[in-house]
C-alpha cells in the first residue's frame, strides 16, 4: 500500500555489507534477537506515548517468544487503562536486575526519570525522543525529529519482522495522538500522518482511541480546569496557572486530572510560552510544572536550566517551593529565553 511505503521499505536484513553503516535501530534489533529475559519501562507518571510505547514494545517481544516483564513506576492514566496488554503491566518502583538480560527504557533522559530502582549496572538500551535525551545506555538510539517513541518503537517492529497486530496498533496509534496533541504540536509532519494511516490500515480505530482518551475524562477533571483557569495570569505573552493541593482535595481529583490544563493557556492569542504548576503532596513544598510554547521559544532550555527537560514546544520540571519562589524562577527564565528568542529573530 503506498502509504506505508517508507516503514516497509526499512525492513531490512541485517547481513552488512564491510564498510555499510549499523543504525541504532540495527543495533537494537541484533540486541533483542539475540537476548531473551526483558524489562520494559518508561517515565515515572507514565502519559500515552510511554504507556502505549511499553504496551506495544512488550508484545513484539512477547510475539516473538521472548520473557517480558513491563513495569511502570506509577499508576497507568484511567483514560489509558482499556488498552490492550493492560494487566500485563506491573506496578513498582523497584525490579531485580538478576530477572532481567536487558532492560528496555522507552522515553527517558536517564534511570532517575524512570523512578525505578535497580537499573542502575543492568544492560540499558535506551529509546528516546526528546531533544534533551542523553546517552546513558548500553545502546541508545535518540531521534527528536520522532513524533513519539510509539513511532520509533514501530520502525523496530517492522525491522524485527514482527507483525504489527491491531492490539499494537491500537496502543501505537494512542501513543501517537496523545503525544502529537491530537496532531496539532509543531512536530507534527507528514511522517506522522504516514504512521497513522499505516496503524489505522493495521486495526487502529481512531474513532474508539479518540472516545477513550479524549471524551472519557472524570468531572473532577473539569472542575479542576476550571479552577485553573479562573486564576490565568497573562503578563505580555506568558500566560501562567497553579493548582493547589487543596484544590485537588475540594473536587476529589488526582494528580492526573491536572494534565492538559497547559495547553489551555497556550492556546490564548498572542501568549508564546505558557506555565502551568501543580502542587505536590508531601513536605518540601515542590510543584510539577509544565511548560510550553507555540513556536520561537525553545521551552526545552528553560526546563533543562531548572533540572528538567523535554521538548523545543513541551517541556517539564519540578521546582523547590515555596510557591513565589518557584513561580519567580520559572518566570525568569521564561524571561530569559524569550529575550534571546526575541534576539535570534532581530539577527535574521
Ligand atoms: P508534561 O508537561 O506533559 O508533563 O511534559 C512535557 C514533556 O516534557 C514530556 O515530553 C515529558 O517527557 C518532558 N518532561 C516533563 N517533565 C520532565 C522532567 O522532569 N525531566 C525531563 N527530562 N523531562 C520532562
Ligand atoms: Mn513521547
Amino acid at each position: 500500500m503506498e502509504s506505508t511505503v517508507r516503514y516497509t521499505d526499512i525492513s531490512q536484513d541485517f547481513d552488512l555489507q564491510p564498510g555499510s553503516t549499523v543504525t541504532p535501530l540495527m543495533q537494537i534489533a541484533g540486541e533483542i534477537r539475540s537476548q531473551n529475559r526483558f524489562l520494559v519501562t518508561s517515565h515515572a507518571r507514565p502519559d500515552g506515548d510511554a504507556v502505549g510505547s511499553t504496551l506495544a514494545m512488550g508484545s513484539i517481544l512477547h510475539r516473538m517468544g521472548k520473557d517480558v516483564d513491563m513495569v511502570l513506576a506509577d499508576p497507568v492514566p484511567q483514560v489509558y487503562r482499556t488498552l490492550p496488554g493492560m494487566a500485563r503491566i506491573r506496578q513498582s518502583r523497584e525490579i531485580d536486575p538478576a530477572a532481567y538480560d536487558v532492560a528496555i527504557i522507552l522515553e527517558c533522559d536517564g534511570t532517575l526519570r524512570t523512578g525505578l530502582t535497580g537499573l542502575d549496572g543492568m544492560r540499558l538500551v535506551n529509546i528516546d525522543h526528546h531533544l534533551t535525551g542523553a546517552h546513558f545506555g548500553a545502546l541508545n538510539w535518540i531521534d527528536p525529529e520522532a513524533s513519539a517513541v510509539a513511532a520509533m518503537v514501530f520502525e523496530v517492529a517492522v525491522a524485527l519482522g514482527v507483525d504489527v497486530t491491531p492490539a499494537i496498533a491500537t496502543c501505537l496509534y494512542t501513543a501517537l495522538m496523545t503525544d502529537t496533541g491530537s496532531f496539532t504540536y509543531p512536530g507534527t509532519s507528514a511522517d506522522t500522518f504516514t504512521l497513522a494511516h499505516a496503524l489505522i490500515d493495521l486495526g487502529a480505530k481512531a474513532d474508539s482511541v479518540a472516545r477513550d482518551v479524549l471524551y472519557s475524562v472524570p468531572a473532577s477533571r473539569i472542575q479542576l480546569l476550571g479552577r485553573a483557569l479562573s486564576r490565568i495570569r497573562i503578563d505580555a505573552d506568558v500566560a501562567w496557572s497553579w493548582i493547589t493541593q487543596d484544590d485537588l482535595c475540594e473536587f476529589c481529583a488526582t494528580d492526573e486530572d491536572s494534565e492538559g490544563t497547559v495547553n489551555y493557556l497556550i492556546s490564548i492569542a498572542g501568549v508564546e510560552a505558557a506555565i502551568f504548576l501543580r502542587e505536590i503532596e508531601g513536605e518540601p513544598r515542590q510543584f510539577r510544572t509544565s511548560l510550553r510554547s507555540k513556536s520561537k521559544v525553545d521551552v526545552s532550555a528553560v526546563a533543562s536550566k531548572l533540572g528538567g527537560g523535554g521538548h523545543r514546544n513541551a517541556a517539564g520540571c519540578t521546582l523547590d517551593g515555596p510557591f513565589d519562589h518557584a513561580v519567580t524562577n520559572v518566570l525568569t527564565a521564561m524571561r530569559e529565553e524569550l529575550g534571546r528568542a526575541a534576539a535570534a529573530e532581530t539577527v535574521c
